[in-house]
């Protein structure tokens, strides 16, 4: 039976989620240290969240025996990444469980199309796009949208199945090379920056955000992550106010990982948004009060949302198997391991592999550019870098 709105879920219940990557690893830390059961599904025998699940049902997001026993022994639902069946998390909640974010949201996030054309009904500005489900589609005039990017609508992350366009026909090219998936083809805009912000959303509507994090790329995936952004106090609290409208919108319950473009003039337009906890987020780990994944507990639990005060500055970096040797030789932790104000975390994937990310640091300082200083310096004793 769904319980009343009002009851929070206490420990030593059991909370189910789907997926068992770093990012349920580190919902599983966060759930088990408050005193929670914890069980994934995850069809990958070498979860990473296995290691801190009490039970690792190994079997695909769709197997109907695994949800069942989910449905049996688990109080609330959680996700770890939005190409999570929708359809699994609509049957669980159907069978009277908590499932947040709901399998609408997720829906909505796993499809760009959906997901722009969601965030610009909400009257939140996004950059001029254009949905395209197949090349008879194409209108003659695409300058509104030229010089672009193209990207396939569906299960594209780490600026994979994106393609750069400057003409009529390099898009009609490019759709061919993606298989004439459903697409939008955005207008490239000149950032001055990119920013995230990650907000909690519980079930009786309380919401809070976290402090907006600047995050740097490096060939498509996310590198370092500073905090606090190097903008305006106007911007931090504007960026705020949006992403926590979206969550309204949404009728959003979890964590919400909203990504921004900072554009000239201080201009803000939404990116793309998660159903999840977010790469972005790994510094709330070290640098705020309450981390994202305990955020991800409260929200499903029905507690009230913890405190997302910035205890000190901080900087994010990702580690990638490329830092690892070919051999598979680990990197030389020793600076990063004695660095009184650094913190490492390492996801337990035993394969390092170009573009894999195996990990991240923190590194608290007295400012965001001391950090960001530091980090770099750490980053350079790890050894080993391939050349990608
Ligand atoms: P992914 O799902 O792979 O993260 P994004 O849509 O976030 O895809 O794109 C990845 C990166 O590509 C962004 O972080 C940004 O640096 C760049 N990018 C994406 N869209 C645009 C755009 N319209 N204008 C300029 N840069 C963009
Ligand atoms: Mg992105």
């Amino acid at each position: 039976m769904t319980k009343p709105l009002s009851t929070p879920i206490l420990p030593p219940a059991m909370l189910g989620i789907l997926g068992g990557g770093q990012l349920g690893r580190m919902f599983a830390t966060a759930a088990k240290t408050m005193g929670y059961g914890v069980m994934v599904l995850d069809p990958d025998p070498q979860a990473p969240a296995a290691d801190f699940a009490d039970v690792h049902l190994c079997k695909p997001y769709t197997d109907q025996a695994a949800l069942q026993q989910m449905a049996d022994s688990c109080a609330a639902i959680t996700t770890e990444f939005e190409n999570v069946n929708a359809d699994s998390m609509r049957w669980l909640a159907a069978q009277g469980l908590r499932v947040s974010p709901s399998g609408d949201c997720v829906a909505i996030a796993q499809d760009r199309i959906a997901e722009k054309t969601f965030i610009r009904n909400a009257g939140l500005a996004t950059a001029p796009f254009l949905a395209v489900k197949n090349a008879g589609d194409l209108p003659d005039d695409l300058s509104a949208y030229l010089p672009g990017i193209l990207k396939t609508a569906r299960l594209g992350y780490d600026g994979k199945g994106q393609v750069r366009v400057k003409t009529v026909e390099d898009v009609r090219f490019a759709l061919s090379e993606l298989k004439h998936q459903p697409c939008v083809l955005e207008k490239m805009m000149p950032l001055v920056s990119e920013i995230s912000v990650i907000v909690t959303r519980t079930r009786a509507g309380e919401v809070v955000s976290f402090p907006p994090a600047e995050n740097e790329h490096a060939n498509g995936i996310l590198d370092v992550s500073i905090v606090p952004a190097r903008i305006a106090d106007t911007v931090t609290a504007r960026a705020r106010d949006m992403a926590m409208t979206l969550a309204e919108r949404l009728d959003y319950v979890g964590v919400l990982a909203v990504e921004f473009f900072v554009l000239e003039g201080d201009e803000l337009v939404i990116n793309e948004m998660a159903p999840r906890p977010h790469n972005s987020g790994h510094y709330t780990l070290d640098a705020t009060l309450t981390t994202q994944f305990e955020q991800q507990v409260r929200a499903m639990c029905g507690l009230y949302p913890g405190k997302t005060d910035l205890l000190r500055p901080v900087t994010m970096v990702n580690l990638l198997g490329d830092v690892w040797g070919e051999d598979g030789s680990e990197p030389n932790w020793e600076i990063l391991m004695t660095a009184p104000n650094s913190k490492l975390h390492l996801y337990g994937k035993k394969e390092a592999r170009i573009g894999r990310k195996m990990g991240h640091f923190n590194v608290l300082a007295d400012d965001a550019t001391d950090a960001l200083e530091q980090a770099r310096a750490i980053m350079e004793t790890l050894g080993n870098q391939r050349s990608a």
